[in-house]
């Protein structure tokens, strides 16, 4: 739902995210999802994941039962992978190092909290530190040398929204969540939220339209509401943000 929403917001995304789901695929969703048939557009998506093998061929009876209302990183995030590929070249100062020069690639945007909470804005502090240059004590095995990491950058460049994993947060950490984001030398802006129902362990999402949040949840008869307030007994999952264009 926060995926139509961010391609039907922004003229030039579907375009760009062409590139990685297909252009074909992009088309599709976006007329199902115009169409409402919601339900419809999860089955196709993941048929279609099926046929890129993305779930196991070797066809068990437990990989049979396709869960339309369960893990939503598994459904979707993680076909977004190549998406929000990041990398971060590191360099160990010790000569002996026995991999001295390493590369390390992520394919998902996790945020940790950071071990102090800092006196402003906590998700921004967390999102410079997971992009920004470190220098760590090297951990390969008998390394006494210091490793240099550099800027994180993302494999294909900035790309058009961001999803970033908060699975890690406790909701009393999360009482402020910025509106907009700087991130990889580009401006970000909130669009919308995966939220978990702990008691009913399942996945819902809440979004921006036209300076409304709206609140999404599968299992409701009436599944799209108006948020006066956040809804409660949910934590929050993960944040997703759209790039602000360059005007
Ligand atoms: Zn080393």
């Amino acid at each position: 739902m926060i995926l139509y929403v961010i391609l039907r917001d922004n003229q030039g995304f579907p375009r760009e995210l062409g590139v990685f789901l297909g252009k074909q695929f992009v088309e599709h969703f976006l007329t199902l999802m115009d169409s409402c048939d919601y339900t419809t557009v999860k089955m196709l998506w993941i048929w279609y994941r099926m046929s890129k093998r993305q779930y196991r061929s070797a066809v068990r009876q437990a990989a049979l039962e396709i869960d339309l209302f369960g893990n939503e990183h598994e459904n979707f995030t993680k076909n977004l992978e190549d998406l929000m590929s990041t990398m971060q070249e590191s360099l160990c100062t010790s000569w002996s190092c026995p991999t001295r020069f390493q590369e390390l690639l992520k394919r998902t945007v996790i945020i940790n909290p950071p071990h102090e909470l800092p006196p402003r804005d906590p998700i921004q502090s967390a999102v410079d530190e997971f992009f920004c240059p470190k220098i760590l004590l090297c951990t390969e095995l008998g390394c006494d040398g210091l490793r240099e990491f550099s800027q994180r950058g993302f494999c294909h460049g900035a790309p058009p929204f961001v999803i970033l994993n908060m699975q890690q947060w406790r909701s009393e950490e999360l009482s402020y969540v910025p509106y907009h984001l700087a991130l990889s030398q580009h401006r970000y802006s909130l669009e919308g939220a995966t939220l978990f129902n702990k008691e009913e362990h399942h996945y819902s999402a809440a979004f921006q339209i036209d300076g409304y949040w709206m609140h999404y949840d599968g299992l409701r008869s009436d599944n799209l509401i108006l948020l006066h307030k956040p809804p409660e007994l949910l934590l929050l999952s993960s944040l997703v943000y759209t790039r602000a264009s360059d005007k």
